[in-house]
């Protein structure tokens, strides 16, 4: 169902102002995690300012180690529905399990689903019952065939909104937290209509790194990116490392804008 063989023409992602595909480059940018009210209303207006049309924020966080910050959970997600309200930014945030389905789809505009869970088969089903957008990530160790069969799984229950995103694979290679393969954009815009958003923030692990992966990938013709930013990065609960200052952000913006007229 994904391959430009059985529909040739993209398919287009829009839920509030972010579109996402066709000729549209939708830029979702916010924090790792929400951390509070201050932080999350702060960023919000911070990256709609620049010209983000999304969101981007964890409540329900998937961290490598038990110990570490694990999301604001429900009280998370009802920050992010304030921060729409107050912006009008569209809200993408991730679903970790088929049980926080229906939770998630009273405050998400967009259901992610993390690298972690791309073969959750079961999840993949529950937010393809769903007639909300989903945010597919590629999972670290997935080749490009698996990515696209994961995404058949969510088309197969009947929703056609789904993006595909590459956040990185695990390489020998450890200079950046994960490997980021800009090929893919091409490729897989030849090999399907869904859109596809690259995720330089993971890809790279390095916020110094992050906004020359921007100007790639929309040079590589990507159909959206998602960022992570954090009014202090140096305080960040999670992947502080890795985030943009709002001020860098509004910067990385600027030269996005610059390499796309240029295309
Ligand atoms: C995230 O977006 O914060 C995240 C956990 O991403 P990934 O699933 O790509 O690791
Ligand atoms: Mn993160």
């Amino acid at each position: 169902v994904a391959s430009k063989e059985t529909k040739p023409e993209p398919t287009v992602v829009k839920t509030r102002d972010l579109t996402i595909g066709g000729s549209h480059v939708g830029v979702i940018a916010g924090p790792c995690s929400v951390e509070s009210e201050e932080q999350i209303l702060q960023v919000a207006h911070q990256v709609k300012a620049a010209g983000a049309t999304g969101l981007r924020g964890g409540a329900f966080k998937p961290r490598t180690s038990p110990y570490s910050f694990q999301g604001m959970k429900e009280d998370g997600l009802k920050l992010l529905a304030l921060a729409r309200e107050e912006t009008g930014l569209a809200v993408v945030t991730e679903v970790m399990t088929p049980h926080h389905v229906d939770l998630l789809c009273q405050y998400a505009d967009v259901l992610q689903i993390g690298a972690r869970n791309m073969q959750n088969y079961h999840l993949l089903q529950a937010v393809g019952e769903t007639r909300l957008p989903v945010l597919l990530k590629r999972g670290p160790a997935a080749s490009i065939e698996e990515f696209l069969l994961a995404a058949e799984y969510i088309l197969d229950q009947g929703n056609q909104q789904v993006i595909l995103c590459d956040r990185g694979i695990r390489t020998f290679e450890t200079h950046t937290r994960f490997t980021l393969p800009l090929a893919t954009v091409p490729y897989l815009h030849e090999r399907t209509h869904l859109p596809v958003v690259i995720d330089p923030s993971h890809g790279t692990g390095v916020a110094s790194l992050v906004p020359p992966m921007c100007a790639a990938a929309i040079a590589a013709g990507c159909d959206g990116l998602i960022l992570e930013v954090h009014p202090d990065p140096s305080r960040a609960m999670s992947d502080g490392a890795q985030s943009l200052t709002p001020e860098a952000f509004a910067e990385t913006m600027e030269t996005c804008r610059k390499v796309a007229a240029a295309l």
